[in-house]
């Protein structure tokens, strides 16, 4: 298959794009490496998909753009016969103009969808928030819960998805959306709570909290995302749905934090600093809708998923480390 992974060169793209190519696909990847976090984790991010060439059939191409250059967004999508539209301004954060969630996530969606009304694509699988449903009215959220995003960045996620299933129905565009609950694993974006506390702890510094703690996350391992993106190359029950990606086992980030200290300096005290997340308090992944359609099955918990992770960091601690320490 020829795949275009936009946004192919952060975290859930970049680990997308490696397991495409390892799997004998024809990747390209589109990414701007917008300085939203350091370059040097994407040109990683890059280097690790490119090598594994070296023990596949598949291919590799980085096209190092923007997803808002209409044309370019023509060219790639018509040479393709999936797209995994990962790009984005990613995050919910409060020093963001809310402009530029909108014109990345929302008019950058529209280039790749008015891209594939003229070419005869299996799929875009879009890469979609447990950020648009905002304020939980009920948890676990189903899909049908009412969508109310609180931040900018859940806005542009929701226009987003509608869009593409506004395009389904009316341009015959196949499009899925999933919505995943906070992604973490190897390569993660360096500014997320764990590779934070994590690093903390390993130095020797008490894990910072922003806020009390008492939020509460359904944290997702990547290759939970990563199976639920695959069977999308083959499985077309999905095709017009919206279907949530998470774990279903939820955790405060006060015991998040406690988790991560426990494992790696369990005499540290942690400390609190005022919250600037401007996200919803709780989210909570009902994900019988992927399990049904796609055998989505979650694989850990978060204590196996933060150890597995705390594995690795220690394996990659010397380039992944000064990232998050911002050195
Ligand atoms: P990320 O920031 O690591 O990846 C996004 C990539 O898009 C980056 O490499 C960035 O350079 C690229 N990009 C940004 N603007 C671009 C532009 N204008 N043109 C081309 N490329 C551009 O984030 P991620 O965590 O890998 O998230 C991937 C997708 O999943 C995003 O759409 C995000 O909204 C969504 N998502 C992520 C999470 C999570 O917890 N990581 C949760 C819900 C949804």
């Amino acid at each position: 298959m020829d795949i275009l992974v936009t946004g192919g060169a952060g975290f859930i793209g970049g680990h997308l794009a490696e397991r495409f190519v390892r799997d004998g696909h024809d990747v390209v990847v589109l990414d701007n490496f917008d300085p939203y976090y350091d370059r040097r984790l994407k040109e990683h991010n890059v280097k690790v998909a490119r090598e594994a060439t070296e023990a596949s059939e598949g291919t590799y191409e980085l096209v190092e753009g923007d997803v808002r250059d209409e044309n370019l967004v023509a060219d790639l999508v018509g040479g393709v016969d999936y797209v995994y539209h990962q790009a984005a301004q990613a995050g919910v954060r409060a020093n963001i103009e809310p402009r530029k969630y909108h014109t990345v996530n929302v008019d950058g969606t529209l280039n790749v969808l008015d891209a594939a009304r003229e070419t005869d694509l299996e799929r875009i699988v879009f890469a979609s928030s447990s950020s648009v449903y905002g304020k939980a009215r009920y948890l676990p959220y189903d899909e049908a819960h009412v969508t109310e995003p609180v931040s900018p960045y859940g806005a542009s996620k929701l226009a987003a998805e509608r869009y593409g299933l506004v395009y389904g129905d009316r341009y015959d565009v196949p499009f899925v959306s999933l919505r995943y609950f906070t992604v973490y694993g190897p390569r993660m974006r360096p500014n997320m709570a764990i590779s934070n506390f994590v690093s903390r702890c390993t130095n020797g510094d008490p894990p910072e909290i922003y806020g009390d703690g008492s939020k509460t996350r359904d944290f997702t391992y990547i290759e939970d995302v990563l199976d639920a993106n695959r069977t999308l190359l083959h499985e077309d029950a999905a095709d017009g749905e919206i279907l949530n990606i998470g774990s279903t086992d939820t955790i405060s980030i006060e015991r998040l934090a406690e988790t991560v200290r426990d494992e790696l300096a369990p005499d540290l005290d942690i400390v609190y600093s005022e919250g600037y997340d401007i996200d919803a308090e709780h989210t909570h992944a009902d994900i019988s809708k992927a399990s049904e359609l796609l055998g989505y099955e979650p694989s850990r918990t978060i204590e196996e998923g933060v150890r597995e992770f705390i594995a690795w960091y220690r394996d990659n601690r010397a380039w992944y480390e000064p990232l998050v320490r911002g050195e």
